[in-house]
């Protein structure tokens, strides 16, 4: 009798967890952990993949990171991608892109170089994931304390990363009126050259991409900045 007690005890039990859970899941903005379709990409507009990155930024840095069967995920998105962003990042070890927006596969496009700047490679993979592939925003994603920003402000040179860091200058040339220390000891001025640098690297997609510039003037996209700081977690977007 003890027995058939402890037993309804437990199924009471996990009743009420079942119940708390679907609770939860109601109560809670919906989480999808399962690859965007072509439809979903279609009915996204820029300025809605620019909340989504905000909010997935907010879930990463509160904790409550979206869970994900990686293992069904990848043979969902094998038949094709229908991704709602790209983000140019730097190759920087310590920016985690799809996770610092609480993105996963199939989600977006990611480019990176070190110190985010744009090239001709890069311009046509932005072509290809926005034009070609539909992708709905891009994002030019910087970091506080970037090495390929401080290389280039102290002029570094060797081997190929002379001609790398050579993208970068630009930034730092247009904080020559810099009133302090222009040098990489200078966080501030570190943090100026890094978001001149994502700016610089808006103006020249426009620039030098008429496919991206005639997608974004007729509001198919749109062209944002960011700065991600690795002590918070925090991404600043930029106006
Ligand atoms: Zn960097």
């Amino acid at each position: 009798m003890q027995r058939y007690w402890n037993l309804v005890g437990f199924l009471g039990l996990v009743g009420l967890l079942v119940a708390a859970n679907a609770t939860l899941a109601h109560s809670e903005e919906p989480r999808v952990a399962r690859v965007l379709t072509q439809h979903e990409q279609e009915a996204l507009t820029p300025e809605e993949v620019s909340q989504l990155l905000r909010t997935g930024n907010q879930r990463f840095m509160s904790g409550t990171l979206t869970s994900r069967d990686h293992s069904a995920q990848v043979r969902e998105a094998a038949g094709g991608q229908f991704p709602k962003a790209i983000v140019l990042s730097c190759v920087d070890s310590r920016v985690p892109v799809e996770d610092v927006f609480d993105l996963g596969i199939g989600d977006i496009f990611v480019a990176r170089v070190a110190g985010n700047f744009e090239n001709t490679d890069i311009l046509g993979s932005m072509e290809f994931a926005t034009k070609i592939s539909g992708a709905k925003l891009i994002l030019v994603l910087g970091h506080e304390d970037c090495g390929a920003v401080k290389a280039a402000i102290d002029q570094a040179q060797l081997g190929n990363i002379t001609a790398m860091l050579e993208n970068i200058k630009p930034a730092v040339e247009a904080l020559s009126s810099y009133k302090g220390d222009q040098t990489s000891a200078n966080p501030e001025f570190v943090h100026r050259v890094a978001e001149k640098n994502v700016r610089l690297s808006i103006r020249d997609i426009r620039e030098r991409s008429p496919i991206l510039k005639g997608m974004e003037d007729e509001g198919q996209i749109k062209i944002i900045g960011a700065l991600y700081d690795m002590n918070s977690g925090a991404v600043e977007f930029l106006d």
